[in-house]
């Protein structure tokens, strides 16, 4: 016995509660996959086979003879952990290949499986029960017990897996190289150990078999262990860090180790002091250790809460860093992938505004989604939904998110803040630059605007002086039409550029009836020539109505001019201008072709023109005057067979018939 004994205590604790941890682990991974399965079922094997050893153990420190009930237990534990973990030693293997894609048919998967399994047959159906029934197991080396077939079978089984491990180191990357080497060496070492021991009957002194069967019995608690530092480490597996689990199975191990301690001092100190009294001394003694321990502990929890704070608070800093950009949009997204990637979750999701409906989130099988409200004092400024991995949000996490979503509120207004400074300083440089336009086409317009005057006049002189030659007379009267249609588009670039008079705007009134009619006059004779009907419809009496003769001018001509290229030749263009429930109605009917749907949008936009010679102004212009004036500009198009355009204007009245409209009604 000896340092035997204690080296078999101290693994079997920790193989048992190395499994425990594992057990959990797997538990709370809510998607299980076929190989978290297996690793559950090899784990459990592994937990039955550690703690019925641990049970014998402890009962050779309590007992001389183990009662027979116990040793039964502890057989049936063991022989049942002994049957399967070959077989799932192997399948384990298989199942990863296959999620490697490294496995090739599924007809070879079965067939190695099936051969495997098949031993399970004889040794769990045969053997296993004449133990139980028995009631012999050799604890040392229980596996012996299954006799030389069994050695067989675990060290064809290791091989297999060690082959395995050979084979995933190969094409693995570098990190995870080194760990499938390891498992190789491991594995193949304790297939030949498992053969020495069992076929080749062991070393012959029974002190050295003893150690070595017990190092083979301890062998994976080394792999496991440090797959679970690495899955607490790395968060390797998609399986979330599970810290307080490792405390709390590390404080277990402990207090296991010290109990069986206590009764081990108790049993030899009983010739002088009776076994409780050891005990009650021992845990007494305790006491004397949980000052220091006291210590230790804090300094370590100190040393997490620092690391925590030092996480959160880096966490913080990059998303202020982000929300400084300015851009809402960035920054929700990286927000998401950062808290996803800070705290291993599954998915983040963080939406701003009011919270959806709960019908829009958690039917899509999420039912372990968490919500965490960001407020601004008492409203709801956002919602950021947190999904791990495993079933549950850990404490550490939970309470990591939601120190995370007190600050967030902060950053996501810097941001907004931002945000709305960067797009007004960008809407304020397009202004000046349309403004510095506009005084450019202003100067350029004015300019040409009088020698163009002078050519007209001069040219309209000799058109009519009897002295011009009849060759040169068409040729004069086209350059006059250019240049009329020149000064026309010039006209409308000065109306375009010319700065709004909202100021005097609410002053501002005229006669609708007096500008219309003025309108239609300059138009009527060009009208005519085209052999088009221009009618007109007018108030009875003067209508005013709350905008400048210019304004209203602008608008009455552009649109008349539309109507009028618009419509074919013996063609018809209606204006109307009447009073309409406390407002002003000007309505232009043409029956042109129309405006196509997938332009009407647009038509109101600067430079928008579908016409070879068009300034795509006139609109434009329309809806900025009606727009000054509070009014409002519609259109509908097509009336009927699918031609014909009707603009409509409303506008406010002036004071005046604002007024008489009042006392009528
Ligand atoms: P422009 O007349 O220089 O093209 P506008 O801003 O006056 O610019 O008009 C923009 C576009 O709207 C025109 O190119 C034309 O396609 C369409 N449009 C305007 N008025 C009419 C109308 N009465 N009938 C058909 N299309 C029209
Ligand atoms: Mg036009």
């Amino acid at each position: 016995m000896g340092a035997l004994f204690y080296v078999r205590l101290i693994g079997d604790t920790a193989g048992t509660l190395l499994q425990l941890f594992w057990l959990a682990v797997i538990l709370a991974h809510r998607r299980r996959r076929n190989l978290e399965r297996v690793l559950f079922f090899l784990c459990f094997s592994l937990f039955l086979y550690y703690s019925g050893s641990l049970l014998v153990v402890n009962a050779q420190i309590h007992y001389q003879v183990a009662p027979p009930a116990l040793k039964t237990f502890a057989t049936l534990m063991i022989g049942a952990a002994l049957c399967l973990l070959p077989p799932l030693l192997v399948q384990i293997h298989v199942e990863y290949a296959r999620i490697r894609g490294s496995l090739g048919s599924k007809g070879l998967r079965r067939a190695v499986l099936a051969a495997a399994y098949a031993p399970l047959l004889y040794f769990g159906l045969a053997v296993y029960p004449r133990l139980v029934a028995a009631g012999r197991l050799d604890f040392l080396f229980p596996a012996s017990s299954f006799g030389s077939g069994y050695g067989l079978w675990l060290a064809a089984s290791m091989a297999f897996a060690a082959a395995w491990q050979v084979r995933f180191a190969a094409v693995a990357l570098r990190a995870e190289r080194f760990y499938h080497s390891a498992f190789a060496v491991l594995l193949a070492a304790g297939g030949a150990l498992a053969l020495y021991l069992h076929l080749g009957g062991g070393p012959a002194d029974p002190l050295l078999r003893a150690w070595l069967s017990a190092s083979f019995v301890l062998l994976p608690i080394a792999p496991l262990a440090v797959l679970a530092y690495q899955v607490h480490k790395f968060r390797f597996l998609q399986i979330g860090g599970q810290k307080n689990l490792l405390y709390a199975v590390s404080a277990m191990f402990l207090a296991i180790l010290y109990l069986s301690l206590v009764r081990r001092v108790g049993i030899w100190m009983e010739p002088a002091l009776p076994p409780e009294a050891t005990s009650a001394i021992l845990l007494f003694a305790l006491l004397i250790f949980v000052e220091p321990l006291q210590r230790a502990l804090s300094g370590r929890l100190r040393a997490t809460l620092h690391s925590e704070v030092d996480r959160q608070q880096r966490t913080s800093s990059e998303i202020q860093e982000v929300a400084r950009q300015g851009s809402l949009f960035a920054l929700t997204r990286f927000v998401e992938q950062r808290v996803k990637e800070v705290f291993g979750l599954a998915h983040v999701r963080l939406e701003l505004g009011p919270p959806s409906s709960p019908e829009a989130t958690g039917d899509d099988g999420s039912y372990a989604q968490r919500s965490f409200s960001l407020r601004r004092g008492a409203d709801l400024i956002g919602t950021l939904y947190a999904e791990p991995y495993g079933a549950l949000l850990s404490g550490e996490t939970l309470a990591a998110l939601d120190f995370l979503c007190e600050q967030l509120p902060g950053s996501l207004e810097l941001c907004r803040l931002i945000e709305e400074k960067v797009q007004l300083e960008r809407e304020l440089a397009e202004r000046e630059r349309l403004a510095l336009v506009g005084q450019m086409a202003a100067s350029i317009s004015h300019n040409l605007k009088n020698p163009l005057g002078s050519i007209k006049t001069i040219l309209q002189v000799q058109l009519e002086s009897p002295d011009l030659p009849e060759r040169l007379r068409g040729e004069t009267r086209l350059i006059l039409e250019e240049v009329s249609r020149l000064s026309a588009k010039l006209n409308q670039l000065l109306q375009f550029s010319r700065p709004s008079v909202r100021a005097d705007q609410s002053a501002a009134h005229c006669d609708a009836r007096a500008v219309g009619e003025e309108a239609a006059g300059i138009l009527r004779h060009e009208a005519a020539s085209r052999g088009i009907r221009l009618e007109t419809e007018w108030p009875e009496s003067p209508l005013h109505v709350a905008a400048s003769r210019e304004a209203l001018r602008d608008i009455l001509a552009n649109l008349l001019v539309n109507a009028l290229e618009a419509v074919p030749a013996s063609g018809r263009v209606q204006l109307r201008i009447a009073r309409e429930a406390g407002s002003a109605l000007l309505t232009l009917e043409d029956d042109g072709p129309g405006i196509p749907p997938e332009i009407s949008a647009r038509i109101t936009q600067p430079f928008f023109t579908t016409k070879a010679q068009g300034t795509g102004l006139g609109l434009a212009i329309v809806s900025r005057r009606v727009a000054e004036c509070g009014g409002r500009l519609d259109w509908q198009s097509p009336l009927k067979d699918g031609r014909g355009t009707r603009f409509q204007v409303t506008l406010p009245l002036g004071p005046e018939d604002a007024r008489k409209e009042k006392g009528e009604s």
